[in-house]
């Protein structure tokens, strides 16, 4: 058996896409049951938060996972990478107000980062040696600035559409991001056929 943790979110319905394609049908209608079956006897299925998929696979509960290399890189997991799903795309970027100075800001004072992703942002601006501090938020992240709780925001961007209602102009990108297949290590080497078998029906 194969257990498949999914996150829930943006990447749950092309990541069913991906399985259906691949010949493997979630079941639709699983009720309460969190362990969800699919079309094939060997493959079952979980959701979680996206943050989670990692912790799932890195411990064993889950074989593999479906996440954003945002997630991924943020939480440092100790995960095989097999496959590069190829939908999911978007990039993690540094984006301040566009009426205001960047990378400067008046007086030199240090500016105060709003992110979802506080060790991603502190280890870009750390190995640049810019002094910054962090302020972690869960959400609405890109109203930080208008608010006055923060002067900059690292934050995941797909059209642009969210910076630009609110004033903002996207200035460096920390990291491209996409869908990845991640893998528990010892699963893969105890089950490399089914895991080898998964990955050509996903990657076919
Ligand atoms: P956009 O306006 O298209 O640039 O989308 C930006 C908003 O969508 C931000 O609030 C992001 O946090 C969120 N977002 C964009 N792409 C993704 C993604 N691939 N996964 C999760 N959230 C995303």
């Amino acid at each position: 058996m194969i257990r498949v943790a999914l996150a829930k979110g943006r990447l749950y319905d092309p990541a069913v896409a991906r399985f259906a394609q691949a010949g493997i049908i979630i079941d639709p209608e699983p009720g309460r049951r969190l362990l969800i079956p699919s079309s094939d006897a060997g493959i079952e299925f979980l959701v979680v938060k996206p943050a989670d998929v990692a912790v799932y696979v890195e411990s064993g509960a889950a074989d593999v996972g479906v996440t954003g290399t945002d997630v991924l890189r943020e939480s440092d997991a100790d995960v095989l990478e097999p496959l590069e799903l190829g939908f999911g795309a978007c990039r993690l970027v540094v984006a301040s107000p566009a009426s205001a100075p960047y990378p400067e800001l008046p007086g030199g004072k240090t500016a105060r980062v709003a992110t979802k992703y506080p060790r991603l942002a502190w280890r870009h601006f750390a190995l640049e040696g810019r002094p910054v501090e962090i302020i972690e938020v869960h959400g609405s992240v890109e109203v930080a600035p208008l608010l006055g709780l923060a002067d900059w925001i690292v934050d995941l961007v797909d059209t642009g559409n969210t910076l630009r209602a609110n004033g903002l102009v996207e200035r460096e990108v920390l990291l491209p991001v996409g869908a990845v297949l991640v893998a528990n290590r010892a699963s893969q080497k105890l089950k490399l056929e089914e895991h080898l078998a998964l990955m050509r029906r996903l990657g076919a």
